[in-house]
């Protein structure tokens, strides 16, 4: 048996296949070596979305080959571009035939290449797992979407939608719940397309909204975090949708790219709504479930946008005031359409990229800073530095967490109210709305924690006092019984 490293680069459905391999290798006997230096194969799981992915992979395929290293090239780079000059040479598994990994470790072992690229859809759930976090479940319910979009290099890499049986789904998840998972994160190229390539009587019966509902009614305690989807989709079932999200097993957290606030722009990407329709869904979901964190992505600097049609992407970003936006200067990926479009100039696209990441920092610190007051769980999944821990309260917030004593408002704490004491008037210093502060009897005087205790996967009772651009900061103030 073998010593294996992974290597894994881009988005969580990249992270699960990892997860799976990982798994899979594990059962056949081999481990998993945490440094490079000591494993005898190296599986490199790549991303092909952007070019500082692209430049990454090069650097590290030229470090990897100069030392002899065993190495097979996994995801979205083989799959896409089988040809690429670093993978000579080396052992190609794609996206399609992830559960082949145990054939393409023992050939490279044996001193073979192996090419693994055929484009069978084949089920990704239920199958052995390494979690990287043992609290987080990433369920990959489909692969793949029905776009085109004319910058998108992962399509070729992922193809059209393939959805896993909701039936698949709840078991994936009903597992992974009883093994100690206890937040679940639905993750595709498209959570939107989920289901629109199963009929029945060339009737449409899933999509995502329903799966949701199959998820919630699973019995234990768990938080589900639903993935990136598209606008056009997310259109066409928004009641239902909405409704769902209102579950309180669901997080308040919506992740819907805009990528661009021109419409003109958009058509030039081939994405299939615009920006009011953006506008639309983001002003319904505050509208119903007014804490909601809203996430989104922005392109910079594609290849038809003017000045005006940048200006229009600040204008919809300054009005939707997203706690989130993912941004990035546009890359010209090799066969996409958009490369073969007339580039912006390299200046301009960094300048707007430059605007748009301060204007993000003002939104995200004003939105976070009207948690000061909050109080609520919050389920710790990480472990922060000195001391602290990093969890994440109903609307994915994430939160870092104090422990040390709390200064007991009895003894003249945060905004000198007492907790015994509080009413209506604090919830009014915090911005978020009443209906998600927590009933009186809630609020007991804070619990002390030993700093060695693990917090991992617990709930605790916290005070926000401040925020950050990126995240929460509060104090513990007791444990939550566990329901
Ligand atoms: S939706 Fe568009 S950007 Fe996303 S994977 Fe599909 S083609 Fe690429």
């Amino acid at each position: 048996m073998a010593s294996i490293h992974f290597i894994t680069q881009g988005c969580s459905a990249n992270q699960a296949d990892s997860e799976i391999m990982q798994g899979i290798l594990r059962e056949k006997g081999h481990t998993l070596a945490d440094d490079e230096k000591d494993a005898d194969v190296i599986v490199f799981n790549s991303c092909t979305v952007k070019g500082p992915s692209i430049s990454y992979f090069k650097k590290k395929m030229k470090e990897l080959d100069s030392q002899g290293k065993k190495a097979v090239i996994a995801g979205c780079i083989p799959q896409s571009n089988p040809d690429f000059e670093y993978l000579r040479g080396h052992s190609l598994i794609g996206t399609y035939q992830i559960d082949r990994i145990g054939d393409a470790v023992e050939q490279t072992l044996g001193g073979n290449k192996i090419v693994l690229l055929g484009k069978e859809n084949k089920t990704r759930l239920n199958l052995p797992k390494a979690r990287i976090n043992p609290l987080i479940e990433i369920v990959p319910i489909l692969q793949g979407c029905l776009s085109s979009c004319t910058f998108c290099k992962t399509k070729h890499a992922r193809g059209n939608a393939f959805s896993h049986s909701p039936e698949e789904i709840v078991r994936d998840i009903s597992w992974a719940v009883r093994e100690g998972a206890k937040e679940i994160w639905l993750t595709s190229q498209d959570n939107g397309v989920y289901g629109l390539d199963f009929s029945r009587n060339g009737k449409e019966y899933m999509n995502l909204a329903k799966l949701l509902m199959h998820i919630c009614a699973i019995p234990r305690d768990f938080m589900v975090r639903v993935g990136m989807a598209n606008p056009k989709y997310i259109l066409s079932m928004l009641d239902g949708l909405i409704s769902a999200f209102k579950n309180p097993k669901v997080y308040k957290f919506l992740h819907v790219p805009l990528q661009s606030g021109s419409d003109k722009v958009l058509g030039d990407m081939k994405r299939g709504y615009t920006a009011a329709d953006f506008v639309k869904i983001i002003r319904r979901f505050k509208k119903e479930i007014p804490d909601i964190t809203i996430s989104t992505d922005i392109i910079c600097g594609f290849p038809t946008e003017t000045k005006g049609d940048f200006k229009k992407t600040m204008e919809i970003m300054k009005e939707t005031r997203p706690d989130v936006i993912n941004i990035s200067k546009f890359w010209p990926m090799q066969g996409t359409p958009a490369a073969r479009m007339k580039q912006a100039h390299g200046a301009e696209m960094k300048e707007r990229a430059k605007e748009m990441t301060e204007l993000h920092k003002k939104i995200a610190l004003e939105n976070n800073n009207r948690w000061a007051g909050w109080e609520g769980d919050v389920l710790i999944d990480e472990r922060g530095k000195h001391g602290t821990w990093k969890g994440r309260n109903f609307a994915y917030k994430q939160v870092v967490v104090e422990t040390e004593a709390f200064h007991h408002p009895m003894n003249g704490g945060l905004h000198g109210q007492t907790t015994m004491g509080w009413n209506a008037e604090c919830s009014k210093t915090a911005g978020v709305s009443e209906a998600n502060m927590p009933p009186a009897r809630d609020r007991r005087p804070p619990a002390v924690f030993d700093s060695k205790e693990n917090l991992m996967g617990r709930n605790v009772f916290v005070r926000i006092y401040k925020g950050s651009p990126i995240d929460l900061r509060g104090r513990v103030l007791n444990e939550v019984e566990e329901k």
